[in-house]
Order: C-alpha cells, then sequence, then structure tokens
C-alpha cells in the first residue's frame, strides 16, 4: 500500500467522503496502549479510544494476534451454523454477565443492538411504548434514534416511531407517571454519555428495576458506552447490583472490530427462528477479537485500574479548580468536565498545542474516555494539558467564562 502524505488523505477522503461528519485536521494511522500516531509523525494521547472502544489500548498484541489467526482461519460464518469461535466467546462472555443474561445476540453496532433490544421488547410485552431519558443516546438507526432524546439528531428525520416518552433523567416519579397500558419497557444508559456524562444517581436503577417489576415492564440498560470496563466494574449495572432484563452492548465488545450485542434475561421471550437476524452477526472475527479483547480485560486487571485511574483523573481534574469549571463527574475512566465556555475550542487546543485527543458531550463538556491502560504519567499529561488550555485559551483570570 502507498505511503500517503497528511494532505493527501485529507484530500483524497474529502473527496468521496459522504460529509456526515465534522472532521478535524488529523490523519491518524497507527495506535498503540493509549497512543496514537498521525501520519507526520507526531503522537497523541488518545482520550477518546475511538468513541471508546479502544478499552484494551489500540493494537494489544494478543488481540492483533487473535485477529490474525482467525483471519487466516475463517472470516465469515453465520449463524446458521455453528462456530467454534463464537461459541467460546459467547461462554467467555456470558460467565462474566451478571447472574440470569444467559443468552446473547449479537450484531455489528451498538444502534442495531438497541433496535434489537426494541424489538424483544415488543414481542414479549405485546406493549409497544417505551419510556427514555431526557439526553439519552441510543444510536441513528430509526428505531434507536425514536429512543435518542437529542431533538437535532430527531427532528430531521420525523416521522419516527411514536411510542417513545422522553423523561428526566433520575427521575423515578418522571417515569411512574409516563406509565400507561401500553407501555412495554424502559430504556436507560447507567451513565448518559452523549447526553453530558451524567452518572445515574444512587438508587435509581434499583428503582426502575422495581418499577419494572410492578408493572411487568422490561428494563433495557445500554452499556454500549459504560460496557467493558469502562466505569470501573466490567458493567456499569453491577455497581448498583441492578440485572436489567436486556442489557446493550456494543464499542468494546468487540475488542476493536465492530461489534454489537444484547443479552437477554429469563423474562425476555424466546424468539422465533426467522423473526430477526444479521447477515454479519456473530462473525468470527469479531468473536475472536471480542474473547481477546475480554481476556485482556480480566487478565490484566483493566477493570479495576478503570476505577483507579478513574479516581486519579477525577481528582486531578478538580483539583485544577479553575474558575471555567463548573463540575467534574463520571465514574472510572468516563469522565466529563463541564465548562461555562464552549468546549470545541478547548478541544482544537488540547489537540494541537498539546497532543490530547479528547471528545465532546454536548455544547459545553469535555468527555474523557481514554484506553483503560492508560498510566498514571499520561493521566499527569492529559490533566496538565487541560489546566494550561484552561488557563492559556481563556486566560488565566477565566476571561470568557459565562
Ligand atoms: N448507545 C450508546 C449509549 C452510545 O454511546 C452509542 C454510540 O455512541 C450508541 C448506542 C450507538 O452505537 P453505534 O454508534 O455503534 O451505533
Amino acid at each position: 500500500m502507498l505511503t500517503l502524505t497528511h494532505e493527501h488523505v485529507m484530500d483524497l477522503e474529502n473527496a468521496h467522503t459522504s460529509g456526515f461528519y465534522a472532521k478535524r485536521e488529523l490523519v491518524l494511522v497507527r495506535g498503540r496502549g493509549a497512543t496514537v500516531w498521525s501520519a507526520d509523525g507526531r503522537a497523541y494521547l488518545d482520550c477518546s479510544a475511538g468513541y471508546g472502544v479502544a478499552n484494551v489500548g489500540h493494537s494489544h498484541p494478543v488481540v492483533v494476534q487473535a485477529i490474525q489467526h482467525q483471519a487466516a482461519q475463517l472470516l465469515s460464518c453465520p449463524e446458521f451454523v455453528y462456530n467454534d469461535v463464537r461459541a467460546q466467546f459467547q461462554a467467555a462472555l456470558v460467565a462474566q454477565l451478571p447472574a440470569g443474561l444467559e443468552r446473547l445476540f449479537l450484531c455489528n453496532s451498538g444502534a442495531e443492538a438497541n433496535e434489537a433490544a426494541l424489538k424483544m421488547a415488543r414481542l414479549t410485552t405485546a406493549r409497544p411504548h417505551l419510556i427514555a431519558a431526557v439526553r439519552g443516546f441510543h444510536g441513528r438507526t430509526l428505531g434507536a434514534l425514536a429512543a435518542t432524546w437529542n431533538p437535532a439528531y430527531r427532528q430531521p428525520f420525523e416521522p419516527l416511531l411514536p411510542a417513545v416518552s422522553h423523561v428526566p433523567f433520575n427521575n423515578v416519579a418522571a417515569v411512574r407517571q409516563a406509565i400507561t397500558p401500553q407501555t412495554g419497557a424502559i430504556l436507560v444508559e447507567p451513565v448518559q454519555g452523549e447526553g453530558g456524562v451524567r452518572t445515574a444517581d444512587p438508587g435509581y436503577l434499583a428503582s426502575l428495576r422495581q418499577l419494572a417489576d410492578e408493572h411487568d415492564l422490561l428494563l433495557i440498560f445500554d452499556e454500549v458506552q459504560t460496557g467493558f470496563g469502562r466505569t470501573g466494574t466490567l458493567f456499569a449495572c453491577q455497581q448498583d447490583g441492578v440485572v436489567p432484563d436486556l442489557l446493550v452492548m456494543g464499542k468494546a465488545l468487540g475488542g476493536g472490530v465492530p461489534m454489537g450485542g444484547v443479552a437477554l434475561g429469563p423474562r425476555v421471550q424466546n424468539i422465533a427462528p426467522g423473526l430477526h437476524g444479521s447477515t454479519f452477526g456473530g462473525n468470527p472475527l469479531a468473536c475472536a477479537a471480542g474473547l481477546a479483547s475480554l481476556q485482556v480485560l480480566m487478565e490484566e486487571g483493566l477493570v479495576e485500574g478503570a476505577a483507579e485511574r478513574g479516581r486519579y483523573l477525577q481528582e486531578q481534574l478538580r483539583q485544577l479548580a479553575s474558575p471555567l469549571v463548573r463540575e467534574v463527574r463520571g465514574r472510572g475512566l468516563m469522565v466529563g468536565v463541564e465548562l461555562k465556555v464552549r468546549v470545541l475550542p478547548l478541544l482544537k487546543a488540547l489537540q494541537e498545542e498539546h497532543g490530547i485527543i479528547a471528545l465532546p458531550a454536548g455544547p459545553t463538556v469535555l468527555r474523557l474516555l481514554p484506553p483503560l491502560v492508560i498510566t498514571r504519567a499520561e493521566v499527569d499529561a492529559v490533566v496538565a494539558g487541560i489546566q494550561a488550555v484552561l488557563a492559556n485559551t481563556f486566560g488565566a483570570g477565566g476571561g470568557g467564562g459565562g
């Protein structure tokens, strides 16, 4: 393959891209651990982890080896037959899931996994209405989009599924009020990611479980972003000791290879063969990568590491005590810094001046989703970069706040 210059890559992509994405002027060609490198050789600390995918770090050798081996063995194998790697991956994953979640549907993305969960809820309850949360994000396909709250994402594509009520997050009474005889399910993220890194209050998920049980509803947790160690436990709901009926997964599930999945509890009806499916669902390449990645997460202690490093990162960020910071919040290595100013200029300065790639979560929240292998020294570098940018870009005295 040709080695292309930075400019050449951007020109080529600009000529042929859909235009759906607001792109940064950065060409990434390589990654290892928490670091990625651009085409012109600059190293960046990646606090996006590819939107929370690279939990075990970029190009982890164990995952790379598993992918290489599987690619040479068997690349495609749909679910009308059995496959050795799929079987092992499913068994390994179920062994780590909260008790009772013993069946898996595998697909290719988080949105697709949410679609499947919504269809399973409909079949099980025969009640089509869904309660979702204000600021919830569940993906861009039409069903997942209907469950997503942000009007800017939804409105251009309306009419969507009509039967979704969005109620304020962390408000149990609002959920109770929204329940009608047609309600079949409640869908929330244990920590809202895209919606601003907002954590469920203690007891909120348990109250939803109770409400769901009282009204015979299915409880769906979207752990696409919070899953696979991100919040300091393998799944965020484990911190609350609450087991959903449907647990939705994506992002880090496939160890970097596209994959989505839904874990089904005992109350979810068996779906008759033929009613749902996916050509690539459960493909051996993604299963091999997912299995290797899960093994790395467990064997290298990355989940506990995320809890420890996440606490440290949040403590350090709180100590910045900048007048431009409204709040630092999050769980594990899913961290949001709510600012009193717009975040995009700060993200640009962080990247260009300090070699740190971070994400927004709404207009004023800086979101950090580093690979869980990030070291304390790298965390220190991230905090120092944020401190410098807060001081330099907006003035040490806090000018530009408001
Ligand atoms: N659900 C949550 C909580 C997400 O954060 C995302 C993506 O950011 C999705 C669903 C959609 O996943 P995908 O982009 O793989 O379709």
